[in-house]
């Protein structure tokens, strides 16, 4: 993963299309109200690669996907809230047109100085995004003379503003390099990949099952054992011939849950009791009961006591952790339980000397509110990206950028 970075090249006096994470939170789905970014911490994660190419004389052409869009049409996720936080952060103004690629778009990027800062509309607005349409990637590099990929979350997948563009600029002669979020990833993430310590446990939870299971197979030849947790550990319950209740249960992913306890079933660890509720609410009044007990009425919402210290034992001198997943339905205090004691477990080890990387939206807003962030290795604003590619994947959207 020796990849060039924006240190390697020049950008003085050019413009630099920089594919961007700003996929942030909003505070409304109504495109009549006044719509805000509810929390900015993406956009924060960007200045280092925005405020680097802009005081080394760059005009800056920013790109992002926000949501998921159905069509042009659905406003509720235009850029434009984006646009206006950018501009309090870079502490200047930010350049907003309303579409992707086209006319507009391009008169905005010919006229850019070196310093000037333009946001293009959301990629998702455009069809051929997700399909990696060469002509709209074509339409993008065009505009630029230097393309920055610092979107590693987008990195697992060939879009038109991530693989696409990349292979577009390259076409033309211009770099195509990595920017300093997506280098610090690939440092991070690199040595789990190449080098990994032992032993290497890894934590799966969360609620994003097909997407996931089918991970586990892959980390499971170089991982010593997997810990699963939260709405993925239902899934495996239910496998096991457990009654889950109305708990979150992926009934299409049984069979691969099956297959694995077949093949693995020594090195993945289950809970063994839950904490359960009757309804899904944050004052659901709820139990401890062990997995053989969950009534048809009752969900688990969280990982029992007992599985945080069988989780502990299993921890105990692990010298690589990766995490992706929250034991529970965190947002709500009363199962947050389970995702904040292990991370504070988690934040115990960094102290041994172990490295511990976590991935996953959701799970480093669960490590970020139980405050933390700064004890742990790693936090990778990737979920599936850092998945896959601590799983010895090669990602696309990296892949195609200029060999260091
Ligand atoms: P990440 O974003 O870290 O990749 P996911 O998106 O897969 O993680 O899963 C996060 C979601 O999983 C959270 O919204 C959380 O409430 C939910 N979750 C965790 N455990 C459960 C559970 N037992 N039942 C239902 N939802 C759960
Ligand atoms: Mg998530």
């Amino acid at each position: 993963m020796n990849k060039k970075t924006i240190t390697d090249i020049d950008v003085q006096g050019k413009k630099v299309l920089v594919r961007v994470d700003f996929n942030v939170p909003l505070s409304s789905k109504d495109p009549n109200d006044d719509i805000t970014v509810t929390d900015d911490t993406r956009i924060r994660a960007a200045l280092p690669t925005l405020n680097y190419l802009l005081d080394h004389g760059a005009a800056l052409i920013l790109c992002s996907h926000l949501g998921r869009p159905k069509t042009a049409a659905d406003l509720q996720f235009a850029m434009n809230p984006v646009a206006e936080t950018l501009a309090v952060l870079l502490d200047r103004p930010v350049i907003k047109v309303d579409e992707v690629v086209g006319d507009k778009a391009a008169a905005a990027a010919a006229d850019l100085r070196p310093g000037d800062v333009l946001l293009l509309e959301n990629t998702r607005f455009e069809a051929g995004e997700k399909k990696n349409d060469p002509q709209l990637s074509e339409q993008l590099a065009a505009m630029a003379d230097v393309y920055v990929d610092d979107a590693f979350g987008s990195a697992h997948r060939a879009h038109a503003s991530t693989e696409g563009a990349a292979r577009a600029m390259r076409a033309k002669g211009g770099p195509a390099v990595a920017g300093f979020l997506m280098g610090k990833e690939l440092e991070a993430l690199g040595t789990a990949v190449s080098n990994p310590p032992h032993p290497y446990v890894a934590i799966m939870g969360g609620a994003k099952i097909s997407d996931k299971i089918k991970l586990i197979d892959n980390l499971l030849s170089k991982a010593d054992k997997i810990l699963i947790g939260g709405g993925m550990a239902n899934t495996f319950l239910a496998a096991q011939g457990y009654n889950m209740g109305k708990s979150l249960v992926e009934k299409d992913a049984i069979p691969e849950a099956k297959s694995l306890l077949d093949s693995a079933a020594s090195r993945l660890i289950l809970p063994v009791d839950v904490v359960v509720a009757e309804e899904f609410a944050a004052g659901a009044a709820s139990e401890v009961v062990d997995i053989d007990a969950i009534t048809a009425d009752q969900m688990a919402l969280d990982v029992g006591p007992t599985t945080l210290r069988l989780f502990g034992q299993e921890l105990e001198g692990a010298q690589l952790v990766i995490w992706n997943g929250p034991m529970g339905v965190f947002e709500f205090d009363k199962f947050a339980t389970g995702t904040n004691q292990l991370a504070l477990i988690l934040a115990d080890l960094v102290d041994d000397g172990a490295q511990v990387m976590i991935g996953g939206g959701d799970s480093a807003a669960a490590v970020r509110k139980a405050d933390l962030t700064a004890q742990m290795t790693h936090v990778s604003t990737g979920g599936g990206a850092s998945l896959e590619l601590l799983e010895g994947k090669e990602l696309p959207g990296i892949a195609v950028l200029d060999d260091a």
